[in-house]
């Protein structure tokens, strides 16, 4: 079986960058599985769909027509790898995914990210849902302020406005939604480890993902 790395954990926790910087250590391929809901999302947004609508959101979730290509996101061929990254995306992602069926529409989706030599998967249900066989599973978190600034600096470097209050409102609103929905709540997996990263820099939680991977992973 292909290798995987499966990363959980809540937004803006970091869980992006680490996962990334380890997919390129080990030259594995990398699923920001966020990205497909934030997708769905904004889709939803551009054709007027109301959240309410589940089997609408659905239909749109099982015919996204999406590209990865060079670290930028495209859908319907038009490149939205900054669009999807705003506050009102993110939104509408965590409320879309707590329905099941649409859901259900993307697990083959990130499951064909599996591809030799393997695969570094972040998002909430990696270790739970879409890869249970993954290698190495851990649950990435920092503090609740730690988060919300970190989502600051990213939204001010891709020159969008930010409110670092209203940021830290929206990210608690989220991680709650997706703590206590029905399906795939987010929660650290029994046998996922725990990275809390509040304190660490990049390079320092890069290493210890590393460091457990090739202590139980690689051959
Ligand atoms: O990780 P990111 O903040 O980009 O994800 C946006 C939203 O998509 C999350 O708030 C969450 O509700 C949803 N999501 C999910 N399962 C995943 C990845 C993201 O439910 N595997």
């Amino acid at each position: 079986e292909v290798p995987v790395i499966a990363i959980d954990g809540p937004s803006a926790s970091g869980k992006g960058t680490i996962a990334q910087l380890v997919a390129k250590e080990l030259e594995f391929h990398y699923l920001d599985s966020g990205a497909l809901y934030r997708l769905v999302a904004l889709k939803a947004l551009q054709i007027g769909a109301a959240v309410s609508e589940e089997n609408k959101l659905a239909e749109i979730a099982a015919n996204l027509d999406v590209a990865f290509k060079d670290e930028q996101i495209f859908l319907d061929n038009m490149p939205v790898t900054d669009e999807i990254r705003t506050e009102e995306c993110g939104l509408m992602a965590s409320r879309l995914a707590s329905y099941p069926l649409v859901r259900k529409f993307l697990v083959m989706r990130q499951r064909a990210f599996r591809q030799p030599p393997g695969l570094v998967a972040d998002g909430r249900d990696m270790g739970s849902v879409i890869f249970p066989d993954a290698l190495l599973k851990v649950f990435l978190t920092a503090s609740a302020e730690m988060r919300a600034q970190r989502r600051y600096k990213q939204l001010i470097e891709k020159g969008m406005s930010a409110n670092i209050h209203e940021l830290q409102r929206d990210i608690q609103k989220r991680d709650q939604r997706d703590s206590n929905r029905g399906v795939a709540p987010l929660q650290q997996n029994a046998d996922a480890r725990l990275l809390d990263t509040t304190s660490l820099s990049i390079l320092q939680a890069q290493n210890s993902v590393l460091e457990w991977y090739r202590e139980c992973c690689a051959s």
